[in-house]
């Protein structure tokens, strides 16, 4: 038993220095990535209940030139750690608002939606940067909305709603994201300036078929009435979801059914030819 537990350690150790390493490797490649421009902004459309398209969100991929097209699941929480989510974070916003502006100036305005991570929200300076980005870009304000995730809106409660209000009053939006699956505290929804709650796919897949997701979408969209809060509900891939919350009077809805996310230059060029308004 002692030799097997020897063993087992040296295993372990060894996966760990593997890891490790991988990860430094991960993380250096990142850097270099964003100065070598390999990153990408798609967009993914966010439709109403008659599939017209009312927004979409802003999804960052990355083209490495060896890993090929890497996942965000992989590389947002390595961005994370080591702070490179921050410049990362502030480019996706900036690409985002030039599209945004190209609507805009183009008579047809939408609203874009762009992920926020805690690291980066946390930053002393993240309003200032968010109003730089805005002012920059000549974007209007209106049309923004951050996504936030629950586990950073109970954190600090204090200095998160005093950079809310600020980036609120320009008439930034704020959605929650993934609602439902962090934390069970929902004090904090009367407290801060939201305008959505984004329903997390895990919950709107099994929906149609699963009474425990059913009942906590429905319980979802009676918070947000309750609230005044808009509801978009992701990943709806059938007609079978769409309409389980279509009949439940969620009308923003997001997911393959309606579209995958493209490259923003594809997604901006189709929208400005489209007979949408
Ligand atoms: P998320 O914010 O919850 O985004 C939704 C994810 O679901 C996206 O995955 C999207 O491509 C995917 N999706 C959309 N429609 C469907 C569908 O019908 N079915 C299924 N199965 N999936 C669908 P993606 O693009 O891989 O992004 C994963 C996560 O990475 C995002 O989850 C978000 O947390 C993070 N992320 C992506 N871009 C950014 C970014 O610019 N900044 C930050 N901080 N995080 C980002
Ligand atoms: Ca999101
Ligand atoms: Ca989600
Ligand atoms: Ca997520």
């Amino acid at each position: 038993a002692k030799e097997k537990g020897r063993d087992t350690i040296v295993v372990f150790e060894r996966e760990m220095h593997t890891r490790v390493s991988e990860r430094f490797e991960l993380e250096q490649d990142l850097r270099y990535g964003l100065e070598q421009q390999q990153f990408q902004v798609y967009l993914q459309p966010q439709v109403d209940h008659q599939g017209t398209i009312r927004g979409a969100e802003a999804l960052l991929r990355w083209q490495h030139p060896q890993r090929g097209l890497v996942s965000p699941i992989q590389f947002i929480p390595v961005a994370e750690q080591s702070g490179l989510i921050v410049p990362i974070g502030e480019w996706v916003l900036q690409q985002t608002l030039s599209v945004m502006r190209q609507c805009e100036a183009a008579g047809k305005p939408l609203r874009f939606a762009v992920n926020v991570s805690p690291r980066q929200f946390r930053q002393a300076d993240f309003v200032d940067s968010v109003k730089r980005a805005l002012q920059d870009s000549a974007a209007d304000a209106l049309h923004l909305t951050l996504e936030l995730t629950e586990g950073l809106l109970i954190d600090d409660p204090q200095s998160t709603r005093e950079k809310m209000a600020e980036l609120a009053d320009l008439g930034v939006h704020f959605s929650i994201d993934d609602f439902g699956t962090g934390y069970s505290s929902l004090s904090y929804l009367k407290r801060l300036p939201l305008r959505e709650l984004k329903i997390d796919k895990s919950f709107v897949q099994d929906a149609p078929n699963d009474p425990s997701d059913a009942a906590i979408v429905e319980t979802i969209l009676a918070i947000a009435q309750h609230l005044h809060l808009t509801v978009i509900a992701e990943g709806v891939e059938n007609d079978e979801q769409a309409d389980f919350l279509r009949q439940r009077h969620c009308f923003l809805m997001q997911g393959y059914r309606f579209g995958r996310p493209i490259p923003a230059a594809d997604f901006v060029e189709q929208w400005l030819a489209s007979a949408n308004p």
